[in-house]
Protein backbone atom coordinates (compact mmCIF):
# COMPACT_ATOMS: atom_id res chain seq x y z
CA UNK A 1 0.00 0.00 0.00
CA UNK A 2 1.18 3.36 -0.58
CA UNK A 3 -0.29 6.96 0.56
CA UNK A 4 0.01 9.67 -1.62
CA UNK A 5 -0.88 12.66 0.12
CA UNK A 6 -4.50 12.19 1.92
CA UNK A 7 -5.47 9.61 -0.44
CA UNK A 8 -4.63 6.35 -0.94
CA UNK A 9 -4.34 4.10 -3.77
CA UNK A 10 -5.84 0.76 -3.83
CA UNK A 11 -3.15 -1.56 -5.32
CA UNK A 12 -4.19 -5.17 -4.85
CA UNK A 13 -1.56 -7.26 -3.47
CA UNK A 14 -1.05 -10.49 -6.05
CA UNK A 15 0.37 -13.03 -3.69
CA UNK A 16 -2.62 -13.08 -1.76
CA UNK A 17 -5.12 -11.71 -4.36
CA UNK A 18 -6.34 -9.55 -1.76
CA UNK A 19 -7.02 -5.81 -1.22
CA UNK A 20 -5.30 -4.57 1.52
CA UNK A 21 -7.21 -1.59 2.43
CA UNK A 22 -10.34 0.73 1.16
CA UNK A 23 -10.02 4.47 2.89
CA UNK A 24 -12.39 7.37 2.10
CA UNK A 25 -10.42 10.76 1.22
CA UNK A 26 -8.99 11.57 4.33
CA UNK A 27 -10.38 9.26 6.40
CA UNK A 28 -9.57 6.33 8.33
CA UNK A 29 -8.62 2.55 6.65
CA UNK A 30 -12.27 0.73 6.67
CA UNK A 31 -10.10 -1.97 6.86
CA UNK A 32 -9.50 -5.16 4.67
CA UNK A 33 -11.77 -6.25 2.37
CA UNK A 34 -11.57 -9.95 1.22
CA UNK A 35 -11.74 -9.96 -2.83
CA UNK A 36 -13.84 -12.88 -1.75
CA UNK A 37 -17.49 -13.33 -1.44
CA UNK A 38 -18.06 -9.61 -0.80
CA UNK A 39 -15.97 -8.48 -3.70
CA UNK A 40 -17.24 -11.28 -5.94
CA UNK A 41 -21.32 -9.89 -5.19
CA UNK A 42 -20.18 -6.08 -5.49
CA UNK A 43 -18.35 -6.72 -8.85
CA UNK A 44 -21.11 -9.31 -10.55
CA UNK A 45 -24.00 -6.70 -9.37
CA UNK A 46 -21.76 -3.94 -11.45
CA UNK A 47 -21.51 -6.63 -13.79
CA UNK A 48 -24.73 -7.38 -14.21
CA UNK A 49 -25.99 -3.37 -14.14
CA UNK A 50 -23.50 -2.70 -16.82
CA UNK A 51 -24.92 -5.96 -19.06
CA UNK A 52 -28.32 -4.40 -18.45
CA UNK A 53 -27.42 -0.82 -19.67
CA UNK A 54 -25.68 -2.43 -22.97
CA UNK A 55 -29.31 -4.02 -23.36
CA UNK A 56 -31.42 -0.94 -23.01
CA UNK A 57 -29.55 0.55 -25.26
CA UNK A 58 -29.55 -1.80 -27.92
CA UNK A 59 -33.17 -1.79 -27.55
CA UNK A 60 -34.11 1.42 -26.41
CA UNK A 61 -31.47 3.36 -28.55
CA UNK A 62 -33.46 2.88 -31.90
CA UNK A 63 -36.46 4.51 -30.31
CA UNK A 64 -34.79 7.47 -28.94
CA UNK A 65 -32.87 7.64 -32.43
CA UNK A 66 -36.48 8.25 -34.23
CA UNK A 67 -36.99 10.53 -31.36
CA UNK A 68 -34.21 12.66 -32.50
CA UNK A 69 -35.00 12.58 -36.07
CA UNK A 70 -38.36 13.65 -35.81
CA UNK A 71 -37.14 17.05 -33.44
CA UNK A 72 -33.95 17.49 -36.05
CA UNK A 73 -36.20 17.62 -39.23
CA UNK A 74 -38.69 19.85 -37.09
CA UNK A 75 -35.51 22.25 -35.72
CA UNK A 76 -32.70 21.01 -37.29
CA UNK A 77 -30.19 21.95 -33.94
CA UNK A 78 -26.67 20.61 -34.21
CA UNK A 79 -27.33 19.43 -31.03
CA UNK A 80 -30.19 17.22 -32.06
CA UNK A 81 -27.90 15.94 -34.80
CA UNK A 82 -24.95 15.38 -32.35
CA UNK A 83 -26.79 13.33 -29.80
CA UNK A 84 -28.46 11.48 -32.57
CA UNK A 85 -25.11 10.83 -33.62
CA UNK A 86 -23.40 9.33 -30.87
CA UNK A 87 -26.90 6.95 -29.98
CA UNK A 88 -26.31 5.73 -33.50
CA UNK A 89 -22.23 4.79 -32.02
CA UNK A 90 -23.44 3.69 -29.02
CA UNK A 91 -26.76 1.00 -30.70
CA UNK A 92 -23.73 -0.49 -33.07
CA UNK A 93 -21.21 -0.56 -30.33
CA UNK A 94 -24.24 -2.73 -27.90
CA UNK A 95 -25.02 -4.96 -31.13
CA UNK A 96 -21.30 -5.70 -31.56
CA UNK A 97 -21.59 -6.78 -27.97
CA UNK A 98 -24.61 -8.69 -27.94
CA UNK A 99 -23.28 -10.46 -30.77
CA UNK A 100 -20.22 -11.23 -29.22
CA UNK A 101 -21.89 -12.52 -25.80
CA UNK A 102 -24.66 -14.22 -28.04
CA UNK A 103 -27.74 -12.90 -26.30
CA UNK A 104 -29.89 -13.52 -29.20
CA UNK A 105 -33.31 -12.52 -27.02
CA UNK A 106 -32.15 -9.83 -26.29
CA UNK A 107 -30.65 -9.15 -30.00
CA UNK A 108 -34.10 -10.06 -31.03
CA UNK A 109 -35.57 -7.18 -29.40
CA UNK A 110 -33.10 -4.82 -30.47
CA UNK A 111 -33.67 -6.20 -33.80
CA UNK A 112 -37.68 -5.34 -33.55
CA UNK A 113 -36.81 -1.68 -32.70
CA UNK A 114 -34.38 -1.13 -35.43
CA UNK A 115 -36.94 -2.61 -38.04
CA UNK A 116 -39.84 -0.27 -36.82
CA UNK A 117 -36.97 2.29 -36.91
CA UNK A 118 -36.45 1.86 -40.58
CA UNK A 119 -40.05 1.80 -41.47
CA UNK A 120 -40.61 5.58 -39.09
CA UNK A 121 -37.29 7.09 -41.58
CA UNK A 122 -39.17 5.34 -44.79
CA UNK A 123 -42.16 7.56 -43.98
CA UNK A 124 -39.50 10.62 -44.87
CA UNK A 125 -39.10 8.88 -48.26
CA UNK A 126 -40.48 10.18 -51.67
CA UNK A 127 -44.19 9.02 -52.58
CA UNK A 128 -45.75 10.81 -55.09
CA UNK A 129 -49.37 10.27 -55.55
CA UNK A 130 -50.09 9.24 -58.83
CA UNK A 131 -51.06 12.26 -61.21
CA UNK A 132 -54.69 13.57 -61.10
CA UNK A 133 -56.83 13.47 -64.42
CA UNK A 134 -56.19 16.82 -66.27
CA UNK A 135 -58.46 19.81 -66.18
CA UNK A 136 -60.36 21.16 -69.07
CA UNK A 137 -62.04 23.67 -67.82
CA UNK A 138 -61.26 27.55 -68.97
CA UNK A 139 -59.91 29.54 -66.65
CA UNK A 140 -63.09 31.19 -64.45
CA UNK A 141 -64.35 34.92 -65.24
CA UNK A 142 -64.23 37.68 -62.71
CA UNK A 143 -64.43 41.62 -62.76
CA UNK A 144 -61.71 42.65 -59.94
CA UNK A 145 -62.68 46.18 -59.47
CA UNK A 146 -60.13 48.61 -60.11
CA UNK A 147 -58.40 49.73 -56.67
CA UNK A 148 -57.75 46.24 -55.70
CA UNK A 149 -54.09 45.79 -54.18
CA UNK A 150 -52.43 42.60 -52.48
CA UNK A 151 -49.73 43.18 -49.54
CA UNK A 152 -47.65 40.01 -47.42
CA UNK A 153 -46.83 41.29 -43.91
CA UNK A 154 -44.67 38.54 -42.80
CA UNK A 155 -44.83 38.68 -38.54
CA UNK A 156 -42.54 35.49 -38.11
CA UNK A 157 -40.65 32.43 -39.45
CA UNK A 158 -39.59 28.95 -38.07
CA UNK A 159 -36.68 27.23 -39.02
CA UNK A 160 -37.73 23.58 -40.37
CA UNK A 161 -36.16 21.54 -43.61
CA UNK A 162 -37.42 20.16 -46.48
CA UNK A 163 -38.01 16.51 -44.65
CA UNK A 164 -40.18 17.94 -41.95
CA UNK A 165 -42.78 19.33 -44.81
CA UNK A 166 -43.00 16.99 -47.40
CA UNK A 167 -42.29 13.62 -48.00
CA UNK A 168 -38.85 12.94 -50.40
CA UNK A 169 -37.39 16.68 -48.65
CA UNK A 170 -34.26 15.96 -47.69
CA UNK A 171 -33.45 16.60 -43.62
CA UNK A 172 -29.84 18.68 -45.03
CA UNK A 173 -32.25 21.34 -46.85
CA UNK A 174 -32.93 24.25 -44.32
CA UNK A 175 -36.22 25.69 -45.03
CA UNK A 176 -38.12 29.01 -43.17
CA UNK A 177 -41.33 27.77 -42.74
CA UNK A 178 -42.71 31.51 -42.72
CA UNK A 179 -45.86 33.01 -40.99
CA UNK A 180 -47.99 35.99 -43.38
CA UNK A 181 -50.88 37.48 -43.34
CA UNK A 182 -51.63 39.03 -46.32
CA UNK A 183 -53.82 42.07 -47.15
CA UNK A 184 -55.87 42.34 -49.80
CA UNK A 185 -57.45 45.86 -50.30
CA UNK A 186 -61.03 46.10 -51.98
CA UNK A 187 -63.42 48.93 -52.45
CA UNK A 188 -65.74 46.64 -50.74
CA UNK A 189 -63.70 46.35 -47.82
CA UNK A 190 -60.54 44.90 -47.24
CA UNK A 191 -59.57 41.36 -46.00
CA UNK A 192 -56.70 40.04 -44.17
CA UNK A 193 -56.34 36.35 -44.98
CA UNK A 194 -54.61 34.56 -41.59
CA UNK A 195 -53.43 36.69 -39.11
CA UNK A 196 -49.97 35.04 -38.83
CA UNK A 197 -47.83 35.44 -35.18
CA UNK A 198 -49.68 38.31 -33.10
CA UNK A 199 -48.31 40.42 -30.14
CA UNK A 200 -49.19 37.80 -27.91
CA UNK A 201 -47.62 34.63 -29.16
CA UNK A 202 -44.69 34.65 -26.50
CA UNK A 203 -47.50 33.73 -23.87
CA UNK A 204 -49.77 31.84 -26.82
CA UNK A 205 -46.46 29.94 -27.35
CA UNK A 206 -46.00 28.65 -23.30
CA UNK A 207 -49.22 26.59 -23.58
CA UNK A 208 -48.12 24.00 -26.37
CA UNK A 209 -47.03 20.80 -25.52
CA UNK A 210 -43.10 20.11 -24.49
CA UNK A 211 -42.54 17.93 -27.10
CA UNK A 212 -43.57 20.66 -30.01
CA UNK A 213 -41.79 23.25 -28.05
CA UNK A 214 -38.74 21.10 -27.90
CA UNK A 215 -39.04 20.50 -32.03
CA UNK A 216 -39.82 24.31 -32.54
CA UNK A 217 -37.54 27.30 -33.30
CA UNK A 218 -39.71 30.16 -33.87
CA UNK A 219 -38.23 33.69 -35.13
CA UNK A 220 -40.89 36.60 -34.23
CA UNK A 221 -40.71 39.65 -36.84
CA UNK A 222 -43.40 42.37 -35.98
CA UNK A 223 -46.99 41.58 -35.66
CA UNK A 224 -49.36 42.48 -38.62
CA UNK A 225 -51.08 44.80 -36.47
CA UNK A 226 -48.22 46.92 -35.37
CA UNK A 227 -46.77 47.03 -39.51
CA UNK A 228 -50.67 48.01 -40.16
CA UNK A 229 -50.56 50.63 -37.46
CA UNK A 230 -46.94 52.18 -37.81
CA UNK A 231 -48.23 53.22 -41.53
CA UNK A 232 -50.86 54.89 -40.65
CA UNK A 233 -53.16 52.44 -41.75
CA UNK A 234 -57.36 53.21 -41.47
CA UNK A 235 -58.66 49.70 -39.85
CA UNK A 236 -62.03 51.18 -40.69
CA UNK A 237 -61.14 50.03 -44.17
CA UNK A 238 -60.43 46.28 -42.97
CA UNK A 239 -63.65 44.18 -42.84
CA UNK A 240 -62.91 40.60 -42.36
CA UNK A 241 -60.48 38.16 -41.09
CA UNK A 242 -60.54 35.11 -43.36
CA UNK A 243 -58.25 31.85 -42.29
CA UNK A 244 -57.21 29.49 -44.15
CA UNK A 245 -57.78 27.48 -41.36
CA UNK A 246 -57.98 27.94 -37.28
CA UNK A 247 -54.28 26.62 -36.07
CA UNK A 248 -52.60 28.79 -33.80
CA UNK A 249 -49.93 29.87 -36.41
CA UNK A 250 -52.82 31.75 -38.69
CA UNK A 251 -54.91 32.72 -35.79
CA UNK A 252 -52.87 34.38 -33.37
CA UNK A 253 -53.35 37.62 -34.38
CA UNK A 254 -56.87 37.74 -34.23
CA UNK A 255 -56.51 39.66 -31.22
CA UNK A 256 -54.60 42.37 -32.55
CA UNK A 257 -57.80 43.07 -34.33
CA UNK A 258 -60.16 43.80 -31.80
CA UNK A 259 -64.29 43.46 -33.20
CA UNK A 260 -63.22 42.52 -37.05
CA UNK A 261 -65.13 39.41 -37.86
CA UNK A 262 -63.08 36.47 -38.74
CA UNK A 263 -64.99 34.71 -41.69
CA UNK A 264 -64.92 30.81 -40.94
CA UNK A 265 -66.70 28.10 -42.08
CA UNK A 266 -68.88 25.68 -39.86
CA UNK A 267 -66.96 22.73 -40.23
CA UNK A 268 -64.02 24.63 -38.90
CA UNK A 269 -65.68 26.13 -36.52
CA UNK A 270 -66.67 23.21 -34.71
CA UNK A 271 -62.97 22.28 -35.01
CA UNK A 272 -62.24 25.46 -33.03
CA UNK A 273 -64.24 23.49 -30.61
CA UNK A 274 -62.73 19.81 -30.53
CA UNK A 275 -59.30 20.39 -32.39
CA UNK A 276 -56.96 20.45 -29.15
CA UNK A 277 -53.95 22.06 -28.16
CA UNK A 278 -53.51 23.79 -31.85
CA UNK A 279 -57.05 25.36 -31.66
CA UNK A 280 -56.95 26.17 -28.21
CA UNK A 281 -55.87 29.88 -28.67
CA UNK A 282 -58.55 30.23 -31.34
CA UNK A 283 -61.21 29.16 -28.53
CA UNK A 284 -60.18 31.15 -25.92
CA UNK A 285 -59.31 34.44 -27.87
CA UNK A 286 -63.06 35.95 -27.75
CA UNK A 287 -63.02 36.31 -31.73
CA UNK A 288 -66.34 37.43 -33.36
CA UNK A 289 -66.72 34.59 -35.38
CA UNK A 290 -68.79 34.50 -38.53
CA UNK A 291 -70.21 31.57 -40.67
CA UNK A 292 -70.07 31.39 -44.25
CA UNK A 293 -71.65 29.11 -46.69
CA UNK A 294 -70.76 27.60 -49.84
CA UNK A 295 -73.56 29.17 -52.15
CA UNK A 296 -71.59 29.11 -55.23
CA UNK A 297 -71.33 26.20 -58.05
CA UNK A 298 -68.44 24.50 -59.23
CA UNK A 299 -65.17 26.54 -59.74
CA UNK A 300 -62.16 25.18 -61.02
CA UNK A 301 -62.49 21.41 -60.29
CA UNK A 302 -63.89 22.12 -56.82
CA UNK A 303 -67.89 21.41 -56.45
CA UNK A 304 -68.78 24.47 -54.35
CA UNK A 305 -67.40 28.20 -54.25
CA UNK A 306 -67.96 31.15 -52.33
CA UNK A 307 -67.66 34.25 -54.18
CA UNK A 308 -67.23 36.76 -51.20
CA UNK A 309 -68.08 40.40 -53.58
CA UNK A 310 -69.83 38.89 -56.00
CA UNK A 311 -67.25 40.16 -59.02
CA UNK A 312 -64.88 36.90 -58.75
CA UNK A 313 -62.09 39.06 -57.25
CA UNK A 314 -62.55 36.56 -53.88
CA UNK A 315 -63.28 33.33 -54.49
CA UNK A 316 -63.24 30.66 -51.21
CA UNK A 317 -63.59 26.80 -52.03
CA UNK A 318 -63.49 23.91 -48.89
CA UNK A 319 -60.48 22.30 -49.34
CA UNK A 320 -60.66 19.76 -46.28
CA UNK A 321 -57.97 17.13 -44.75
CA UNK A 322 -55.34 19.36 -42.87
CA UNK A 323 -58.42 20.31 -40.74
CA UNK A 324 -61.99 20.02 -41.29
CA UNK A 325 -62.79 23.43 -42.86
CA UNK A 326 -59.76 24.37 -44.24
CA UNK A 327 -60.50 26.32 -47.63
CA UNK A 328 -58.39 28.00 -50.83
CA UNK A 329 -58.38 31.54 -51.31
CA UNK A 330 -58.67 32.36 -55.24
CA UNK A 331 -57.57 36.35 -55.38
CA UNK A 332 -57.62 37.74 -58.66
CA UNK A 333 -56.60 41.11 -59.31
CA UNK A 334 -58.05 44.09 -61.21
CA UNK A 335 -54.48 43.62 -63.39
CA UNK A 336 -55.22 40.18 -64.12
CA UNK A 337 -52.96 38.82 -61.18
CA UNK A 338 -54.35 35.30 -59.80
CA UNK A 339 -53.32 33.43 -56.83
CA UNK A 340 -54.16 30.55 -54.65
CA UNK A 341 -53.44 30.77 -50.78
CA UNK A 342 -54.13 27.39 -50.23
CA UNK A 343 -53.30 27.66 -46.17
CA UNK A 344 -51.53 24.36 -44.98
CA UNK A 345 -53.02 22.03 -47.88
CA UNK A 346 -48.70 21.47 -48.35
CA UNK A 347 -46.19 23.29 -46.28
CA UNK A 348 -43.56 23.97 -49.30
CA UNK A 349 -44.66 24.13 -53.02
CA UNK A 350 -42.89 20.89 -53.80
CA UNK A 351 -45.69 19.28 -52.03
CA UNK A 352 -47.93 20.11 -54.42
CA UNK A 353 -45.73 20.26 -57.59
CA UNK A 354 -44.29 16.69 -56.85
CA UNK A 355 -47.70 15.24 -55.31
CA UNK A 356 -45.80 14.53 -51.85
CA UNK A 357 -47.69 14.43 -48.80
CA UNK A 358 -46.53 15.29 -45.15
CA UNK A 359 -44.30 12.44 -43.71
CA UNK A 360 -46.18 10.28 -41.90
CA UNK A 361 -45.02 11.21 -38.34
CA UNK A 362 -46.31 15.60 -38.64
CA UNK A 363 -49.22 14.35 -40.56
CA UNK A 364 -50.22 11.81 -37.36
CA UNK A 365 -49.17 14.57 -35.00
CA UNK A 366 -51.80 17.03 -36.89
CA UNK A 367 -54.53 14.50 -36.50
CA UNK A 368 -55.16 15.21 -40.16
CA UNK A 369 -58.03 13.34 -42.28
CA UNK A 370 -55.43 11.86 -44.99
CA UNK A 371 -57.94 11.09 -47.14
CA UNK A 372 -59.60 13.95 -47.96
CA UNK A 373 -55.95 16.07 -47.81
CA UNK A 374 -55.34 13.67 -50.55
CA UNK A 375 -58.25 14.21 -52.89
CA UNK A 376 -57.89 18.11 -51.96
CA UNK A 377 -54.13 18.08 -52.95
CA UNK A 378 -54.59 16.15 -56.46
CA UNK A 379 -57.64 18.74 -57.24
CA UNK A 380 -55.06 22.07 -56.62
CA UNK A 381 -52.62 19.94 -57.97
CA UNK A 382 -54.72 19.61 -61.50
CA UNK A 383 -55.42 23.00 -61.18
CA UNK A 384 -51.51 24.17 -60.73
CA UNK A 385 -51.06 22.23 -64.05
CA UNK A 386 -53.87 23.87 -65.60
CA UNK A 387 -53.16 27.03 -64.89
CA UNK A 388 -49.90 28.30 -64.61
CA UNK A 389 -50.40 32.04 -64.29
CA UNK A 390 -51.88 31.52 -61.12
CA UNK A 391 -49.53 31.96 -58.14
CA UNK A 392 -49.82 29.08 -55.81
CA UNK A 393 -48.73 30.56 -52.15
CA UNK A 394 -48.70 27.82 -49.48
CA UNK A 395 -48.74 29.68 -46.20
CA UNK A 396 -45.85 28.68 -44.56
CA UNK A 397 -43.52 28.72 -48.06
CA UNK A 398 -41.86 32.07 -48.77
CA UNK A 399 -41.59 31.74 -52.34
CA UNK A 400 -44.77 31.75 -52.77
CA UNK A 401 -44.88 35.27 -51.51
CA UNK A 402 -42.07 35.94 -53.97
CA UNK A 403 -44.32 38.30 -56.29
CA UNK A 404 -46.46 39.70 -53.46
CA UNK A 405 -44.65 43.19 -51.85
CA UNK A 406 -44.23 43.37 -48.88
CA UNK A 407 -46.86 46.33 -46.80
CA UNK A 408 -43.90 47.44 -44.63
CA UNK A 409 -41.74 48.29 -48.32
CA UNK A 410 -44.43 49.35 -50.18
CA UNK A 411 -44.10 52.81 -51.88
CA UNK A 412 -47.77 52.86 -53.05
CA UNK A 413 -50.32 51.32 -50.12
ZN1 LIG B 1 -52.18 24.24 -40.06
ZN1 LIG C 1 -49.73 26.63 -40.44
Amino acid sequence: MKEFGREELVVCDKRSNRIPSLSLVGGEPLGEIANTPDYDRIMGRLSKLGAAFLRLVAIAGPVLFGLLTALYVGRPSPYYLATGITVAVAVVACDGWIIARRHWITGGFALATQIVLLIFVGTYMASPLPAPSPLSDPLPQASPPGGMAIYALPTGANHRTAAFAYRGGSPWDKRDSVSTAVLVRHPQGDLLIDTGLGRSIAEQMKQFPFLFRLGTELVRFQAAADQLDAAGYDRRRLRYILLTHAHWDHISGVPDFPGIPVLVTAAERGFIEEGGWATAQAKSMNAVFQEYAFDGGPYMGFTQSRDLYGDGSIVIVPAPGHTPGSVVVFVTLSGGARYAFVGDLVWQLEGLLEREERPWFEARTLGEDPVLLRQTLLRMSAIATRYPQITIVPSHDPRGYASIPEWSRSATR
